[in-house]
């Protein structure tokens, strides 16, 4: 009997070797066939029925097919490796041919460089650098600043309200000079820049744009003088624009300030002598300036008997614009990134 049994088992094995495509196949097979409780292992306890003169022959055969067994079972598991290894290096074939990829380094936005410039350089004169909301009070952005409602002055503002005519995107950042002055109570000198963005109803072209970047600064103290500005203003922009830069005010007119100038420096192109940049005139205008109006500093609790100061303020972008050679604002807003790229090959 066992040996129509242990045929039986061949055959069928036989079958299912043939047709065994992957290595789990190939262990359910395995568990099957040799598992505990397996058609082979089993095979052994049969050796009881088996007539004596007959257990020696059944024992080898058992053997046999249990050698059989393990040797297909080596060489199906051999060949489902390499096939699996062979896909794996295919799939994996690296083509040194190809050219490599260009791994793009991140470079420093040209306005924010320009602002820490600005910000060293002033810190380096014991100034802080002071953040404020850009959602503002229009009293802060306003009033405080000597342009109360109806004031003319509102007009060159073209101003972006959120809420009513009592809320508006700041369309410069004076205000925050307002809120450090208030805050520090009307009896204590004050050196600060606020750089930030601002915000006004301008059509955007090459020279504007609705959001755009003000560094402002304030000192407070006793005896401010016009030549306290000029001092400060003359090293700011040596800074910038190198150890020759000439510096000079002209007088203009800003509701906040009294005297009012703006600044020029010396074309650092044509060296004074004229060109496009300047305009043939030999000189760039570079900020806003000027002594601070004796009302501002009333409205935000200095005694202006005691105290004076002057304020100024750049267009960031202008100085960047300026310095980098870029002839359109809205090149900083638009997320090109080709442009910053090649803002970042001009510093090399
Ligand atoms: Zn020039």
């Amino acid at each position: 009997m066992y040996k129509e049994k242990i045929a039986e088992i061949k055959n069928e094995l036989k079958d299912l070797f043939n047709n065994v495509s992957d290595m789990q196949a190939l262990e359910n097979i395995k568990t099957e066939y040799m598992g505990k409780n397996g058609k082979i292992t089993l095979l052994n306890g049969k050796i009881k029925e088996v007539p004596n003169e007959e257990k020696k022959e059944f024992g080898m055969a058992v053997n046999e097919i249990r050698n059989e067994f393990n040797e297909k079972y080596e060489k199906i598991k051999k060949n489902l490796e390499d096939a699996e290894i062979n896909q794996k290096l295919a799939s994996e074939a690296i083509d040194i041919t190809l050219p490599g990829t260009t791994i793009k380094n991140g470079a420093p936005n040209i306005l924010e460089k320009i602002v820490e410039e600005i910000e060293s350089v002033f810190m380096s004169m014991g100034y802080d650098v002071v953040d404020g909301p850009e959602i503002e009070e229009d009293h802060y952005n306003f009033e405080l600043l000597n342009i109360p409602k109806g004031h003319p002055a509102r007009d060159a503002q073209d101003t972006f309200y959120v809420k009513d005519e009592d809320y508006l995107l700041r369309s410069q950042t004076s205000p925050v000079q307002a809120r450090v002055m208030l805050a520090s109570g009307g009896d204590k000198p004050i050196r600060m820049i606020c750089p930030g963005k601002t915000y006004r109803r301008d059509a955007d072209d090459a020279t504007h744009s609705h959001q755009f970047m003000q560094i402002e600064g304030l000192l407070v103290d006793k005896n401010v003088s016009l030549s306290d500005l000029k001092g400060t203003f003359d090293v700011v922009v040596k800074k910038l624009f190198g150890e020759s830069t000439k510096t000079r005010f002209r007088p203009s007119y800003y509701q906040f300030t009294e005297p009012s100038v703006e600044t020029d420096i010396s074309c650092f192109v044509c060296k004074g002598k004229g060109c496009s940049l300047c305009k043939n005139t030999g000189w760039i205008t570079v900020s806003g300036a000027g002594i601070v109006h004796p009302n501002v500093l009333k409205n935000c609790g200095y005694d202006p008997k005691v105290w004076t100061g002057f304020a100024f303020g750049f267009g960031a972008e202008r100085l960047a614009m300026l310095k980098y050679g870029i002839n359109d604002i809205r090149t900083f807003y638009q997320t090109d990134l080709r442009e910053i790229e090649n803002f970042d090959r001009r510093e090399d």
